[in-house]
């Protein structure tokens, strides 16, 4: 190649040559290349005239994607995505070379959509704090209409009982299967210091049953009963926490995500919410208790996000109302509880952490908390497991809660 050729932008390889707009001239190549003179590899001829040479002619995608703008002005237009509004790629990026694989999120969002969500949440508490009121509040359901609340005569023989709800509840096209774990009679009786033996032989239930079915031959179809949070319920009315809480958050922590909260905050001024606050994160350090930890804001995330994120960690334990009643404030029907000196209102801010609770729950944190259940817990159960079966060469059945 000389200088004139290079001035012209030109290459040319014996008598091949490609001009300046990138186009390989088909003459030159024939000349060069007489149809006898290439082969691919697999019908080589022995011929002296065999250059081992093989020509195939790309499919016009490959073109494409292998050459610059300039050669491909006779370009066809892209098809339509199918990903319609959703389509990562802008109609800037339409002369641009990709794969495509920026894709890749809405087609894992398509798939877990059509499959559905499954959340299993556990709540713990003595009888009247208000678990299923707020159970209700939460998800906006009737989950305890065949509820028999017991007299204490009949609460005097009971023992824990665990009874499990589910709901299925379609938001947007997105189905979420709800099942709620609740804990009937803890804590009730006079002496409860098995109480919350109970909940722990379940939640290792729900692993064994699901370390099973992992190891099992429909591996497919596995249903996921862990349980993904616990909401502890901690009395308004006394100071702090029970030793009964100590010992079963103690029992609990590193089984399942314990989430604290103070029920019932509506009969608490905002003075005393504070200080309860306050006093139960001492104890809860003092114990040295575990209770789930919010994951750091990335560093990526803007202002108004970790503006709520620190409003949510600064919420814990959550001071929490629930209500079954809806009532008309200035002609809005919202969920309040309805006093002789005026409403309390359970989604609003300024009177408790409802909304707090209910956005970390299922907006923002649902993810992390299955994600957290299945990475720590249940490989921690399964680590046990695995140590205690090779010292003592037996097959564990941890499953002996009934429901
Ligand atoms: P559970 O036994 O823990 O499930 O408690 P319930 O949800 O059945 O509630 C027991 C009683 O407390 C009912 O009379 C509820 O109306 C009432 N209650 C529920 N939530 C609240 C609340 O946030 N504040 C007040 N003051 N009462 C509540």
């Amino acid at each position: 190649m000389n200088k004139a050729h290079r001035q012209k932008k030109a290459f040319q390889f014996s008598s091949l040559t490609i001009d300046e707009t990138g186009n390989l001239s088909l003459e030159s190549f024939l000349r060069e290349f007489p149809q006898d003179s290439y082969s691919c590899p697999s019908h080589q001829s022995t011929g002296s005239m065999s250059r081992n040479f093989c020509y195939s002619s790309p499919l016009p995608e490959h073109r494409y994607l292998a050459t610059p703008s300039s050669w491909t002005s006779d370009r066809p237009p892209r098809p339509k995505s199918p990903w319609g509004c959703l389509d990562p790629y802008t109609t800037e990026d339409q002369d641009r070379e990709y794969v495509g694989f920026a894709t890749l999120p809405n087609q894992v969002h398509r798939k877990s959509v059509k499959k559905g969500f499954e959340f299993t949440l556990m709540v713990v508490g003595e009888s009247g704090l208000g678990k299923s009121t707020l159970v209700n509040s939460l998800f906006l359901t009737d989950l305890y209409k065949d509820r028999k609340v017991l007299n204490a005569e009949e609460r005097l023989a009971q023992t824990v009982g665990i009874t499990k709800n589910t709901v299925c509840i379609e938001e947007k096209g997105v189905k979420l299967k709800l099942n709620i774990v609740d804990t009937q009679g803890y804590g009730d009786t006079i002496n409860s210091t098995d109480s919350y033996k109970c909940v722990s032989d379940y939640i290792d239930c729900q692993f064994e049953q699901y370390r099973r079915d992992e190891i099992g031959l429909d591996r497919k179809n596995i249903q996921d009963n862990r349980v993904h949070c616990c909401l502890y319920f901690i009395s308004p009315f006394g100071h702090g926490l029970r030793p009964l809480d100590v010992e079963c958050m103690r029992a609990l922590q590193d089984k399942v995500n314990i989430i604290p909260v103070v029920a019932k905050s509506d009969g608490l001024t905002y003075d005393e919410v504070k200080k309860k606050k306050i006093r139960i994160l001492s104890e809860i350090d003092k114990y040295r208790l575990k209770i789930y930890q919010f994951p750091d804001c990335d560093s990526d995330e803007d202002e108004e996000f970790r503006r709520q994120d620190m409003e949510l960690k600064r919420s814990v334990p959550f001071a929490v109302i629930g209500s079954n009643m809806m009532v008309d404030v200035n002609g809005r029907w919202i969920r309040a509880r309805l006093y002789p000196w005026g409403v309390v209102e359970v989604e609003n801010p300024y009177h408790s952490d409802f909304v707090h609770l209910r956005n970390m729950l299922v907006r923002t944190h649902m993810q992390d908390l299955k994600d957290m259940t299945h990475d720590t817990h249940y490989e921690s159960y399964r680590a046990q497991l695995l140590c205690r079966s090779q010292h003592t060469d037996v097959d564990y059945d941890f499953c002996h809660t009934t429901i």
